[in-house]
């Protein structure tokens, strides 16, 4: 195990990436990180987590898009004992150069969802024991990550992540499907024809990161520039010649197994994408009996004592983990059908809400101006005064994703939303519908004065609930059925009925 001193542990206003041990500087305070693998907390972390947002932070905690945990307005930096304390309840690396590297990501219904094909969280669990004791990995870009997909229905196989490898079934047994960052930043992974078992996982990742490494080195030489990502070496060299130089390395042939078992099997499996907050609410199990919850926390925020309550629910109802997901939102399982009703109750008494279709469900916001200096806008406060104008005003029958950016790097979601608002000056928006040319969309308006938000987004909803085809057409499918002309005028008309 590496020894530490605090001094170590200075704060760089450079690190674009903060870890636990390189927190970063933002406007309202340090800003420390906490990698969560797989998102699973048990309690005594929550209590950790808690104490240490009470004690140096701002007496919160945000819950990221990576299934982090965030310790924002930190005064001061964590001194060593509370960081000797993290490691000893597992919440920090052992070998503290590791700790930057991106959270593993795996489904938050991982072992409980009814649908999935394996359960991933032992998986998660034997990756992150061997990344955290390799010292040599520390050179990789922090945004490094990989993504295990069970194929639950909630499915996180096309969170971007560098290597995600997805359950599938062929011939009555499981493999992995290997997927890569092929694409551009922010875009899912891609399929690729390989197959690896799941029991040759560990020794495939392995290789696959150690060529990655070696690029990296060899990339760098004496020079300070910028890490280069896995799809940078993917665009440099190309795929095959990636995956020629892992196999290399392999006691077993892995391209000829993955031809071998394709053959004649156009039909591999291909779920189609769960929507992505279907996991709020109250959901049966695959143990018989038990059930999951999933709490809309508002823009990922937890204050400590309603950390501190959720660890006590789980720990009395439950499996005593809180699962935290990729959608800032935290899920208690294994709970008895006779308890729902009191945990629904509970978990409300803290001030949150199980409810899938809450105004906060599916609303998201980066930092804003209070966190960061490269925003347009307060982000954060404009999506607060958002939410509880649509509480007030319209009734939603299922989530709308509504993403708020305080400029075009996009933190807080990088997949697509309904509805993006984009910061584009002191309290205006370009607004955003849709799949479009852009990531963020199609541009309904250019610029959108951020107090008439509320109004415009109720307008949008209600165009949406009154107009559509029928009552499972989706938001997205709506928007993109129209032309940004029809949708105007159907705003407009919308505008002038009382
Ligand atoms: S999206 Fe832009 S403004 Fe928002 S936190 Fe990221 S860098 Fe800052």
């Amino acid at each position: 195990m590496s020894s530490f001193a605090p001094s170590e542990f200075a704060p760089s206003k450079f690190a674009t990436c903060p870890g636990l041990f390189q927190p970063s500087v933002a406007r309202d305070g340090l800003l420390s990180r906490l990698r969560i693998p797989g998102g699973l907390l048990t309690v005594s972390q929550c209590e950790a987590i808690a104490d240490l947002a009470d004690q140096a932070g701002g007496g919160y905690v945000t819950v990221t898009n990576r299934a982090n945990v965030q310790i924002r307005e930190l005064q001061v930096s964590i001194d060593g004992d509370q960081l000797a304390h993290l490691q000893a309840v597992g919440l920090a690396s052992p070998v503290t150069e590791i700790d930057a590297l991106r959270n593993i990501m795996c489904s938050p219904t991982a072992g409980i969802d009814r649908q999935q094909l394996l359960d991933t969280r032992p998986f998660v669990a034997e990756w992150n024991r061997y990344l955290t004791t390799r010292p040599d990995f520390a050179v990789l870009s922090p945004k490094f990550s990989v993504c295990f997909d069970g194929g639950e229905t909630v499915s996180v196989r096309d969170r971007p992540n560098d290597i995600s490898l997805v359950a599938v079934a062929i011939d009555d047994e499981i493999y992995f499907r290997l997927h890569l960052s092929l694409g551009d930043r922010g875009a899912s992974p891609r399929e690729t024809d390989i197959l690896i078992r799941p029991e040759e996982s560990l020794q495939v990742l392995i290789a696959m990161t150690e060529v990655y490494r070696d690029y990296t080195m060899q990339t760098l030489g004496n020079s300070s520039r910028q890490k280069p990502r896995l799809r940078t070496l993917l665009h440099d060299w190309g795929l095959e010649t990636y995956l020629r130089t892992i196999i290399s390395r392999l006691p077993f042939l892995l391209e000829q197994k993955a031809r071998i078992l394709l053959q004649g099997n156009e039909e591999i499996d291909h779920n189609s994408f769960s929507n992505s907050y279907h996991h709020l609410g109250i959901h049966a199990q695959r143990q018989p009996g038990l059930f999951y919850v999933g709490v809309v926390l508002p823009l990922g925020r937890l204050e400590t004592t309603q950390l501190r309550g959720l660890a006590t629910i789980t720990a009395r109802y439950g499996s005593g983990i809180l699962r935290i997901t990729p959608w800032q939102t935290v899920l208690l399982s294994d709970l008895p059908t006779s308890e729902i009703s009191v945990v629904m109750q509970e978990v409300e008494q803290l001030g949150l809400s199980g409810s899938s279709t809450h105004s906060h469900s599916a609303i998201v916001a980066c930092s804003g101006t209070t966190g960061c200096k490269s925003s347009a806008t307060n982000t954060q406060a404009d999506a607060l005064v958002l939410a509880a104008h649509l509480e007030q005003h319209i009734v939603l029958d299922r989530p709308i994703n509504i993403h708020f950016s305080g400029c075009e790097k996009s933190c807080a979601q990088h997949s697509a939303s309904d509805i993006t608002l984009l910061g584009i000056t002191t309290e205006r928006y370009r607004v955003y519908v849709g799949d479009g040319d852009s990531n963020f969309g199609r541009l309904l308006y250019q610029n959108y004065r951020s107090t008439q938000l509320p109004d415009l987004v109720e307008q949008i909803l209600r165009v949406y609930q009154t107009c559509r085809s029928h009552w499972h057409e989706t938001f997205r499918s709506f928007v993109d059925r129209h032309t940004i002309v029809e949708l105007q005028q159907l705003l407009d008309q919308a505008r002038l009925t009382p």
